[in-house]
C-alpha cells in the first residue's frame, strides 16, 4: 500500500539576502518546503548552489567536541575560555562568515584576552587598506553607479565570474535614473593581464603585461594632467601610446566614472603601491569630472569584518591587543605572519573560511597549539577542509539562513539578514558572548586569588 503523502508547508520569503559575494543581493525570493529551501528566485548559479545546499543538520547530533570527543556546549565553551585565559599570545582570526553583531563580540573577546586579531583575506585586502590609509578614498554607493555611471572600468577583476550579478544589478546592464538604456548608456573598459569573461563583454579591453599595473596607472596620471609621455610605453606595458592617451581622455571626458579594482591589481609587483596609484589617479580625475574607486570585496561579510574591526579598534585588520590597547601592523600582526614566526601559543578561528586554506607550515603550527574552531560547516567536512583537528570545535547556526544580523555590501552599505530556517545549533553571537563572560569570571577569580595572596594591607 502506498504511504500517504507527507504534508508540506510551503512558504515564500521575499527580499532575502545572499552573501556569497560582495554584491550581497537583497532581492532573493526563497521558497521553503518542509524545512528545506527549494527555490531561490533571482539568485545566480553561485548563490542558488549555496541556498539549495543541505542546511538541515542533525538535530540530535553533538554541537561541540573537545579533543575529538562530543561535549556539551557549556563544557566546550568552558574549555575554550580556559585555553584563551591561559594563553600568553592568543591569536583570533577569521570573522568573515559572521554577522556584524557577532564580529563585534569577537573583537571584544580579543580585547579581553589581549589577543592578536586578524580577519580573513587580510593578506589580499591589506594592500587595499594600506593604500586607503595613504591616499584616502573617493567613494560612492553601488546605487549611484547604477543610476549615474557612464564609464565603468574593471581593473584586475572579473565580476562576470566572481560577482555574477554585479553587471545586471549595478554596472553593466542595470538601468538607472541617468542611464535609462542600461548597457547602451555605458562605456565599459577592462584592464587585465588576460582576457576574462568580463573582458569579452567590454567595449575596450586593455591587455597589459604582467607586473606593469603601476607603470600604466602612473602614465595615465601624467596624461590626465596633460603631461605627455617622455618615451613610448608600448614595449613595457603592451599598450599602444595612442590607446593610453585616448583612454585618459575618455576618463576625463565622462560624466561619472567608476574604477572597480580587484585582487589582480594587488597580486602583481607593486601590490599596495598599485592600489595607491589607482586611488591617486581617481583623485586626480576629480579635478575634471566625477570619478570614484571601489575594491571588489570577496564572499561572506568581509566588508563587515573590516568595518567592525575599524569601528572598535581604529584599524581594519591585523590588530594586536597585547599591550592593553590596539596596535596595528599588517606585516607583523597578520595571522599568517604570527603563525609563521611561531609566536601564537593558542588560536581561535571564528567562522574561518576554508576556501582560503592555510599554508602547510601554518597548519603544522596550528596543529601543535590548543585551537578553537567556531564554524557553521558540517562536522564531517572539518578535518578535510582545514587540514587539522582543532582542540575545541563548536558548530554554530548558518548566518543569513538561520541566524539574523547585519552584513555589509562591497560599497559599505549595511543590510539586514532575516533567517528563513530554524536551527538547533547555537548562534555564533551567543557562543562568543558566553565565552567572554566565562573568561571574565576566570579573570575575576585570578584577581581575587592574587589579592588574597597579598593579604590585608
Ligand atoms: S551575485 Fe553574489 S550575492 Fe548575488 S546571488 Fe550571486 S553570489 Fe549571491
Amino acid at each position: 500500500m502506498a504511504s500517504a503523502p507527507i504534508p508540506t508547508l510551503t512558504m515564500a520569503y521575499p527580499n532575502r539576502i545572499c552573501n556569497q559575494c560582495g554584491c550581497v543581493c537583497d532581492d532573493i525570493v526563497l521558497t521553503v518546503e518542509a524545512g528545506t529551501i527549494t527555490h531561490a528566485e533571482h539568485a545566480c548559479d553561485k548563490g542558488r548552489a549555496w541556498f539549495l545546499a543541505n542546511h538541515s543538520y542533525s538535530a540530535e547530533g553533538p554541537k561541540a567536541w573537545v579533543k575529538g570527543q562530543p561535549f556539551s556546549l557549556t563544557a566546550a565553551i568552558d574549555t575554550a575560555a580556559e585555553i584563551l585565559f591561559h594563553a600568553r599570545y592568543p591569536l583570533i582570526f577569521g570573522l568573515a562568515d559572521l554577522p556584524c553583531e557577532a564580529q563585534r563580540q569577537a573583537v571584544s573577546v580579543a580585547d579581553r584576552v589581549g589577543a592578536c586579531l586578524d580577519t580573513t583575506l587580510s593578506d589580499e585586502h591589506g594592500a587595499f587598506d594600506a593604500a586607503f590609509q595613504e591616499v584616502g578614498e573617493v567613494t560612492c554607493s553601488l546605487g549611484e553607479v547604477k543610476n549615474r555611471a557612464d564609464l565603468v572600468i574593471f581593473w584586475g577583476t572579473d565580476p562576470v565570474t566572481s560577482h555574477p550579478r554585479h553587471g545586471e544589478r549595478f554596472s553593466l546592464e542595470a538601468k538607472g535614473l541617468f542611464t535609462p538604456r542600461g548597457r547602451a548608456d555605458r562605456f565599459v573598459v577592462v584592464v587585465d593581464v588576460e582576457e576574462t569573461a568580463t573582458a569579452k563583454q567590454a567595449d575596450l579591453f586593455l591587455k597589459i603585461q604582467k607586473d606593469c599595473d603601476f607603470e600604466v596607472l602612473w602614465a595615465l596620471r601624467g596624461l590626465v594632467r596633460g603631461v605627455p609621455l617622455r618615451e613610448s610605453m608600448q614595449k613595457q606595458t603592451g599598450i599602444e601610446d595612442k590607446v593610453l592617451l585616448e583612454f585618459s581622455n575618455r576618463m576625463k571626458g565622462c560624466r561619472f566614472g567608476i574604477l572597480f579594482f580587484g585582487p589582480g591589481l594587488c597580486a602583481t609587483r607593486g601590490r599596495q603601491r598599485n592600489a595607491e596609484a589607482a586611488l591617486r589617479l581617481v583623485k586626480d580625475l576629480n579635478d575634471f569630472t566625477r570619478f570614484y574607486a571601489k575594491p571588489m570585496s570577496g564572499p561572506g561579510n568581509v566588508s563587515g569584518a573590516e568595518n567592525v574591526v575599524c569601528w572598535q579598534t581604529g584599524y581594519p585588520p591585523s590588530v594586536h591587543f597585547g599591550q592593553g590597547f590596539p596596535r596595528y601592523n599588517l606585516a607583523e600582526y597578520s595571522a599568517k605572519e604570527v603563525l609563521s614566526r611561531g609566536e601564537a601559543d593558542a588560536a581561535m578561528m571564528v567562522a574561518y573560511d576554508p576556501k582560503t586554506p592555510f599554508s602547510p607550515a601554518a597548519c603544522k603550527r596550528l596543529s601543535s597549539l590548543p585551537t578553537i574552531l567556531l564554524t557553521s560547516h558540517t562536522e564531517n567536512q572539518l578535518p578535510l577542509e582545514i587540514g587539522f583537528r582543532p582542540t575545541v570545535i563548536i558548530l554554530t547556526a548558518l548566518y543569513g539562513i538561520c541566524e539574523a544580523g547585519t552584513v555589509f555590501r562591497m560599497d559599505d552599505t549595511p543590510l539586514p539578514l532575516r533567517p528563513v530556517l530554524s536551527s538547533t545549533r547555537p548562534f555564533a553571537l551567543d557562543v562568543l558572548t558566553n565565552l567572554e563572560k566565562r573568561i571574565q569570571e576566570l579573570q575575576t577569580q585570578r584577581h581575587v586569588a592574587m589579592k588574597n595572596e597579598q593579604g590585608p594591607r
